[in-house]
């Protein structure tokens, strides 16, 4: 028996009859491997059951973490060993991704920097700029006024706006590789970020320098 899409299993009920249920030979182990969380309801049936529910957020937050710092070790691992197999930054794990290498790709949910592309309407001059989410807006409004660098004309317009984590992420897509944000809830997410720019990943091999 197998169902793909369940994540977790989690056992409640009053007393300790759920204790026994879970160490006891009454659950297929395929099961039993998903169970996440064993808990103390005052109530039984279905009104038991809506106390799990109530709980099951809190309960699923704390496993989101749990897996949260385990991916964040494993990168700190290879890192801390010296292994090569892992980097960091973005256009060092953008370059090993190009090359396939990347196994997990590790992105901040703190990094809120796009990417824009001013163009001038009258010429054909191109430029590149990255900042922060909330800067875009000032940013497109100071555009107005300003000449173009290479023919004066005021026809700068910002053409796109993209997140560096959906870039990323795209590219990740494209070369089938995993993709886990990780919040900032955890030590290991708070080095991720600041240690790390947010941007990190653990390689299958060591990418062709
Ligand atoms: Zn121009």
């Amino acid at each position: 028996m197998s169902i793909p899409d369940l994540k977790g299993v989690i056992i409640g009920g009053p007393g300790p009859t759920k204790n026994d249920f879970e160490k006891g030979d009454y659950i297929h182990y395929t099961l039993r491997d998903k169970i996440i969380a064993t808990m103390d309801t005052a109530y039984v049936g279905e009104q038991g059951v809506e106390e799990v529910m109530e709980r099951a957020p809190k309960i699923l937050r704390h496993v989101r973490y749990v897996k949260e710092k385990r991916i964040v070790q494993d990168f700190l691992y290879e890192i801390g060993h010296d292994t090569g197999l892992a980097t960091y930054g973005e256009e060092e794990v953008k370059r090993c991704l190009k090359s396939g290498a990347v196994k997990t790709l590790l992105l901040s949910e703190a990094l809120s920097v796009v990417r824009v592309m001013v163009k001038c309407t009258a010429c054909d001059y191109v430029e590149e700029e990255t900042m922060r989410e909330q800067e875009v807006l000032g940013f497109e409004q100071s555009l107005s006024g300003q000449p173009c660098p290479n023919c004066k004309a005021t026809s700068l317009s910002l053409v796109e706006a993209k997140g560096v984590i959906d870039e990323l992420a795209e590219l990740a897509e494209q070369t089938g590789t995993d993709v886990e944000v990780i919040s900032v809830e955890t030590e290991e997410g708070q080095m991720l970020k600041n240690s790390f720019g947010g941007v990190a990943a653990t390689l299958r091999f060591k990418p062709p320098s």
